[in-house]
């Protein structure tokens, strides 16, 4: 009973940790360990929900993670054993600095490309910030 208990809260803790960002809910990294390859299963539907160019959030995983990727059909592969909650935290970095705005907090965002500089412009109160390069 003691260990459901704390089964309970550790999963209540999680729930919580992706409520951080608001309203805005990321879903969580699916991944497999398989060998020395790290099986990222939902990437796609994360590069959906956070309505990002796929090839953006994977080049700044890539850089944050320090790996190269595996493509194999629809799979992101990444070379390296990566847990579930250390690539959450990726995802939660890239989310605070590529899709909340810094203004309002909403994720209505979107990044546009003028010139050799990167803004993320809001769709909701219209504010515009410089992003770092990926
Ligand atoms: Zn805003």
């Amino acid at each position: 009973m003691q260990e459901y208990k704390k089964l309970l809260e550790a999963g209540m803790k999680k729930i919580m940790k992706t409520g951080s960002t608001g309203r805005f809910e990321v879903p969580g990294a699916r991944v497999m360990i398989s060998g020395s390859r790290t099986i990222f299963n939902n990437f796609y539907e994360i590069a959906n929900t956070l309505r990002r160019n796929p090839q953006h959030l994977l080049k700044f995983l890539l850089k944050e993670l320090a790996t190269s990727v595996d493509m194999r059909e629809k799979n992101v592969i990444f070379v390296g054993n990566f847990s579930q909650a250390h690539i959450d935290r990726k995802i939660e970095l890239y989310v605070k600095s590529y899709v909340l705005c810094p203004e309002c907090g909403k994720p209505d965002t979107k990044l546009v490309k003028e010139d050799r500089n990167t803004f993320l412009v809001c769709e909701a109160c219209g504010a515009r910030h410089i992003v770092a390069r990926v």
